[in-house]
C-alpha cells in the first residue's frame, strides 16, 4: 500500500524562497578589503533570482558547470543558489590547489564560466590559457585594485555587477532532486584531485542534518560564522543551513588573520563558528578577554581536534569544541562528538576521550568499521579497521572517475580511507589516515594520538608526527614540532612528557623543532610534505646499527 504523502521534489528553491519571505530583513555581512558591508536574505535572494537570469544571457548551457573562485562573500552566496537552481551546476574550486590541479579539475568538470573575486585575478589570469572549456570570466569586485585582464580569442570577460545589472529576475527551474546541485573535488594529496557531485535531494537532506538539535542545531536565531572556505566541501553544509534556517549569516571574506575573526564573533554577537583546527589555534589567544557570551557551539573537523585545544577553548570561552568528522565524499558531515545526556555525568577523563572522538553518526548516516577479513570491530576501543560510510548524501563514486570503483565496497559503501576503533559508548574513533598512520615492527602507531599528547605539552604550539623508514622496524616516529613564542623546551623534554602517556615503543625516536607545520589547501597539516622534507631523516642510533 503506498502513503497518502504530496510526492514533493526536495530542491534547494525552496530554501531561497523560504529566506525571502519569511526572513527578508535578516542580515548577510560580508568582510571586505573595504569594511563591513551588509544586505538582507530579501535583496540577497532578488539577486539570486537575477544571477539566475545572467546565467541564460551568457548561454549556459542547461546542466553546465558554474565555477567560482572566491572567498566566503554574499555574491558567493548567491551564486551557490543561482546556479543549481537554474538547473546549472555549481562547482567551487579550491583556491589553493597547485596550479596544475586547477587546470586538470577545470577542464576535468567542463566549467563553462569561472566567478573570480578580483582580489583573486592573479592566481587565476596565469591559468585561463590551460583552460579547455571556459567561454566566461565574470570579475566581482571586492575592492582590490587587480588589473582586469582580457583574452584574445579567449574567454570573454565581464563585471559580475554590471552582468546583474543587466538582468531580469528570472524564476528558479530545478524539478528534479536527483539532479546534479554542485560539485567539490577532493584536495588530491596523491594523484589528481577527484570529484564529487552533490544533487539537491542530498543537499537538502544533508542541510537538514546540520539542523538538528543532537548534531549541530542550527536555527534562525543563529549568527553563523563558517571560517570554512565554501569551496571546501560546501562550508560544511552552513552557507545553505543559514538559508535554509534564516540564521544571520557572517562571511569572514579573506582576512582569516585570528584577530580580524575574533574581532568579528565579539561583535556581530557570532553563536556558531565552524574551521579547521588550525583556525581554532590562532584564534583562541585572540579571544582572550573578549565578550565570547553569544558563542554557543564551536563545530571544528576536518582533522583531530587535539585535547589541549578543547581544553583552552573552554577556558577562554567557557564552551569546549564540538568536534566532527567528515569528508567531501559525505557531503561532509557524517559524526558528531557530542556527550550524550546519559554520559554527561562521566569522568573528566572520559569526557575528555568522548570529546577528542568522531562521535555519533548523524541521523541518516551508517558508519561501520571492519576489519580486513570483513567483520565489523567490537566496540572495544581496540580492535581497529577501515571506516565505511552509507547514507542519502555519502557518494557513490566520483565524477566521471576510474577511481570510483575502488572507493567502494561490493555492497555499496564508501571507503573513507580512514582508520578507526569503535568506543564501548559506540562513539567512533579515528586512529589516522591509512596514510599517515606509522606502520612499525608489525605494528601500527597512530600519528594522530601522538600528536594529540604531544600538544598537550605547555611549550608546543603546534606537532604533526609523521613516519621515517627504519631499518629494522620499517618506519618509525618522528615528531616536528612546533613551540609556542617565547617558550622553550628541548627533545628529552618532550620525549619525557609523553612517558606514561603512549605505550613506551610508541614514543618518538626523534623530534626536531620546526617554524611552522606545513598546511594542505584546506588548512590541514600537510604531512605529505613533511615526509617529504625529512625523507633522508637519519633517525638516532640508525647509522651504527
Ligand atoms: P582532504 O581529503 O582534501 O583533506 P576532506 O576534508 O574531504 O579533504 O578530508 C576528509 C578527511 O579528513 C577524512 O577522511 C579524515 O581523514 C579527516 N577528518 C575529517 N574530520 C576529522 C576529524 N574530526 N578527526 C580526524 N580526522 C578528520
Amino acid at each position: 500500500m503506498l502513503g497518502t504523502m504530496q510526492e514533493r521534489q526536495l530542491t534547494l528553491d525552496h530554501f531561497v524562497n523560504r529566506a525571502e519571505t519569511y526572513f527578508p530583513d535578516r542580515e548577510i555581512v560580508t568582510n571586505t578589503a573595504a569594511g563591513l558591508q551588509r544586505t538582507t536574505y530579501g535583496a540577497w535572494a532578488d539577486r539570486t533570482h537575477r544571477l539566475a537570469g545572467v546565467l541564460d544571457n551568457l548561454g549556459i548551457s542547461a546542466e553546465g558547470r558554474v565555477a567560482t573562485f572566491a572567498w566566503n562573500t554574499a555574491r558567493h552566496l548567491e551564486l551557490y543558489f543561482a546556479a543549481p537552481c537554474s538547473g546549472r551546476v555549481l562547482h567551487t574550486l579550491n583556491l589553493r590547489l597547485f596550479p596544475e590541479q586547477l587546470t586538470y579539475i577545470v577542464n576535468h568538470a567542463e566549467d563553462e564560466v569561472i566567478f573570480v573575486d578580483r582580489s583573486l585575478l592573479g592566481l587565476l589570469v596565469p591559468r585561463v590559457g590551460e583552460f579547455n572549456t571556459v567561454k566566461h570570466i565574470v570579475v566581482m569586485d571586492d575592492g582590490v585594485p587587480n588589473e582586469i585582464p582580457s583574452f584574445d580569442g579567449g574567454p570573454e570577460v565581464h563585471d559580475y555587477e554590471e552582468l546583474l545589472a543587466g538582468a531580469e529576475r528570472t524564476e528558479f527551474r530545478c524539478a528534479d532532486e536527483w539532479a546534479a546541485a554542485s560539485m567539490c573535488y577532493t584536495s588530491g594529496t596523491t594523484g589528481n584531485p577527484k570529484g564529487v557531485t552533490y544533487t539537491h535531494r542530498s543537499t537538502y537532506l544533508h542541510t537538514m542534518a546540520a539542523m538538528l538539535a543532537d548534531t549541530i542545531g542550527v536555527t534562525e536565531a543563529d549568527v553563523i560564522l563558517p571560517v570554512v572556505p565554501m569551496f571546501h566541501a560546501n562550508a560544511w553544509g552552513l552557507a545553505h543551513a543559514a538559508v535554509a534556517s534564516g540564521a544571520k549569516l557572517v562571511q569572514p571574506g579573506p582576512d582569516l588573520s585570528p584577530g580580524t575573526l575574533a574581532r568579528l564573533i565579539e561583535e556581530e554577537k557570532v553563536t556558531l563558528a565552524a574551521g579547521v583546527p588550525t583556525i581554532w589555534m590562532g584564534v583562541v589567544e585572540e579571544l582572550e578577554g573578549r565578550d565570547t557570551s553569544a558563542l554557543r557551539v564551536v563545530p571544528c573537523g576536518g582533522s583531530a581536534v587535539p585535547t589541549s585545544l578543547s581544553k583552552r577553548f573552554e577556558e577562554v570561552t567557557g564552551l569546549p569544541i564540538l568536534q566532527a568528522w567528515g569528508m567531501t565524499e559525505t557531503s561532509p558531515v557524517g559524526s558528531v562528538a557530542k556527550v550524550i545526556s546519559s554520559l554527561e555525568d562521566s569522568s573528566e577523563e572520559k569526557l575528555d576521550e568522548l570529546r577528542a572522538s568522531q562521535g555519533l553518526p548523524v541521523l541518516g548516516v551508517e558508519l561501520r568499521v571492519v576489519t580486513p577479513d570483513g567483520e565489523q570491530v567490537p566496540w572495544d576501543g581496540e580492535t581497529q579497521g577501515e571506516l565505511q560510510a552509507a547514507g542519502p548524501w555519502i557518494t557513490n563514486g566520483y565524477y566521471n572517475d576510474e577511481r570510483s570503483a575502488e572507493a567502494m565496497t561490493e555492497d555499496g559503501w564508501c571507503r573513507t580511507g580512514d582508520v578507526a576503533v569503535m568506543l564501548p559508548e559506540g562513539y567512533l574513533k579515528l586512529v589516522d589516515r591509512t596514510k599517515d598512520v606509522i606502520k612499525t615492527g608489525g605494528e601500527w602507531i597512530s600519528s594522530v594520538e601522538l600528536e594529540n599528547e604531544i600538544m598537550a605539552h605547555p611549550a608546543v604550539a603546534e606537532a604533526a608526527v609523521i613516519a621515517v623508514a627504519h631499518p629494522k622496524w620499517a618506519e618509525r616516529p618522528l615528531a616536528c614540532v612546533v613551540l609556542r613564542d617565547g617558550a622553550e623546551a628541548t627533545r628529552d623534554e618532550i620525549l619525557a612528557f609523553l612517558d606514561g602517556r603512549v605505550a613506551k615503543w610508541w614514543i618518538p625516536d626523534d623530534v626536531v623543532f620546526i617554524d611552522e607545520v606545513p598546511k594542505t589547501s584546506v588548512g590541514k597539516f600537510s604531512k605529505k610534505t613533511l615526509r617529504e622534507q625529512f625523507a633522508d631523516y637519519e633517525l638516532p642510533g640508525v647509522a651504527d646499527a
